[in-house]
C-alpha cells in the first residue's frame, strides 16, 4: 500500500528529526507526617520499588481496615528513579541535581523543578530546612566547590522571585516593601538592575530579548528590575534563600491557600569555563512550583472556560508547555503565563531539564497521587524541538556569542 508506505516514511523522517528524552523524571514519596498517621481510615497506598517504580494501590471505596488488606488495583509506574519515605536530601539532591552541574560545567543551562499538590514535600526537597538543607542549597554548595565562585570579575549571580497571581515579585529586593508593596509605583521598563540595587514594584514587567530571533533561535525573557546578588560562598547563598523565603507569600500571609499558589523561583548565572578555554555565562533555575491540584482539576478545559475559576494560570501554561513538547509540536505556548515566559530557555531545546514529582504516601491523597504520576509519566517523553542559544540580560556582562578566550591571569569577559 502506497499510502501507508509513504505515511511510515514521513513518520520515520519525523521521529528521526526530533530527538526525545530531554528531562529526567524523579519520583519522591514522602513519610506519612503525623496528621495522617492519627487519621484512623488513612494509610501508606503508595510505595516505592527501587531503583525506578512506584506503586499505587487503588480501592474503590473508601479505606477502611477491610479494604486495607482488599486492594483491586496495583498500578506501577517507571521513572528515571525513584525515592522512598526514608531518602535522604542528599540522595535525592546526588541523583537529580549533581548530573545538572555537570551539564553547566559544560557550558549548558540547566532547571530543576519540583511538582506536586500541596503538603506533597516540593518545599522540602527544594529548600528543606538548615538542619536538612535542599536541592537549592546542595546545588549551589556543589558549584562553589567545582566550579568556584568567580572567574576573573564575573562570579555567581543570584536572583530570587516569586510568581503570585501572575505577578513577578522580586524575593530579594533591597527594600522589599517598597519594591513589592501595593504601594508602589508600576515598574519603570527600562530600569535593569545592577548588583543589589533593583528598584521595581508591584509585580515586575517581564521583557523579551530576541536579539536571536532572526537566526531563529528563541528568545529569552528576564524581568526588568529584578535584582540580582553577586555571591562568593554557600553561605552567602543560604542567607539569601533564607531572606527570600521570609518573604514568600506563604509566610507572609500564613495563608495555605496564598502558599499552594505561588512558585518560587531561583535564577543562578554561573560562569564558566569549557574544555577549549572559553568562557561561558550559564544559567541554573531552581523551582518551587506551586501546588498542582487547582490546575490538575481544569486540565482539558480552553483557557476561557477556567478564567476566574481561581486556578494557576502558570501552572496550566507548563502543562500545556510540557504537552506541546511531549507531542513534538514545533508551536510551544511559551507566551501563555509569567513562568512559562521565564522558563523558555530552560525548557525542550539545548537546555537538561530535572523533575521531580512529590507526592505523599496517604490514601487520603489518592487522587492527587494519581494525577501527578500521570503528568509526571507524560512528561518523560518531552521531546526537543529546536536548539536555542540563551540571550542574557545586558547585566550578566556578556553576550551571547560571548565566550571570549581566557587570559593569562584570568578570564575576560565581554
Ligand atoms: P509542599 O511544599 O509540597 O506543599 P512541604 O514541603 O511543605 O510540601 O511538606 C509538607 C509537610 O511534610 C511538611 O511538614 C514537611 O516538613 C513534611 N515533609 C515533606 N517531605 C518530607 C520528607 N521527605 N521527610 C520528612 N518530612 C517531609
Ligand atoms: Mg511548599
Amino acid at each position: 500500500n502506497q499510502m501507508t508506505a509513504n505515511a511510515t516514511t514521513a513518520k520515520d523522517k519525523e521521529n528521526a528529526e526530533v530527538p526525545v528524552a530531554k528531562i529526567s523524571v524523579f519520583v519522591r514519596v514522602r513519610p506519612m507526617i503525623q496528621k495522617e498517621t492519627t487519621l484512623d481510615t488513612a494509610f501508606a497506598c503508595t510505595e516505592t520499588n527501587p531503583p525506578s517504580q512506584v506503586l499505587v494501590k487503588e480501592f474503590t471505596e473508601k479505606a477502611n481496615d477491610y479494604l486495607r488488606h482488599h486492594r483491586l488495583k496495583t498500578r506501577s509506574y517507571t521513572f528515571d528513579e525513584v525515592f522512598g519515605p526514608d531518602s535522604s536530601q542528599q540522595a535525592v539532591y546526588q541523583s537529580c541535581a549533581a548530573p545538572l552541574i555537570d551539564h553547566i560545567a559544560a557550558g549548558g543551562n540547566a532547571t530543576c523543578f519540583c511538582y506536586g499538590a500541596t503538603g506533597a514535600g516540593k518545599t522540602h526537597t527544594m529548600l528543606g530546612t538548615r538542619e536538612a538543607p535542599g536541592v537549592m542549597v546542595l546545588t549551589l554548595q556543589e558549584i562553589f566547590e567545582r566550579l568556584g565562585g568567580a572567574h576573573g570579575q564575573h562570579k555567581i549571580k543570584l536572583s530570587y522571585l516569586e510568581i503570585y497571581c501572575e505577578q513577578v515579585r522580586d524575593l530579594l529586593a533591597t527594600d522589599y516593601r517598597r519594591a513589592n508593596g501595593p504601594s508602589a509605583s508600576a515598574a519603570s521598563g527600562a530600569t535593569t538592575a545592577r548588583g543589589t540595587r533593583g528598584s521595581n514594584a508591584a509585580g515586575l514587567s517581564l521583557r523579551a530579548r530576541d536579539q536571536s530571533s532572526a537566526r531563529g533561535g528563541v528568545e529569552s525573557v528576564s524581568a526588568s528590575g529584578l535584582s540580582v546578588h553577586d555571591v562568593n560562598s554557600a553561605k552567602d547563598v543560604l542567607d539569601l534563600l533564607h531572606l527570600g523565603n521570609s518573604r514568600r507569600r506563604t509566610e507572609s500571609t500564613r495563608s495555605n491557600d496564598a502558599s499552594s499558589r505561588s512558585h518560587a523561583i531561583l535564577q543562578c548565572y554561573i560562569p564558566v569555563v569549557m574544555p577549549d578555554g572559553r568562557a561561558k555565562m550559564t544559567k541554573l533555575s531552581l523551582i518551587d512550583l506551586a501546588g498542582s491540584e487547582r490546575a490538575l482539576a481544569t486540565e482539558g478545559r480552553s483557557v476561557r472556560s477556567t478564567e476566574g475559576a481561581n486556578i494557576n494560570k502558570s501552572l496550566l501554561a507548563l502543562s500545556s508547555c510540557i504537552h506541546a513538547l511531549c507531542e513534538g509540536k514545533r508551536h510551544i505556548p511559551f507566551r501563555n503565563s509569567k513562568l512559562t515566559q521565564l522558563l523558555r530557555d530552560s525548557l525542550g531545546g539545548a537546555a537538561k531539564t530535572v523533575m521531580i514529582a512529590n507526592v505523599s504516601p496517604c490514601s487520603t491523597q489518592i487522587g492527587e497521587t494519581t494525577n501527578t504520576l500521570h503528568w509526571a509519566n507524560r512528561a518523560k517523553e518531552i521531546r526537543s524541538v529546536q536548539v536555542e542559544e540563551t540571550q542574557f540580560p545586558a547585566w550578566v556582562g556578556i553576550g551571547p556569542q560571548a565566550a571570549l578566550a581566557s587570559q593569562a591571569n584570568g578570564v575576560e569577559m565581554e
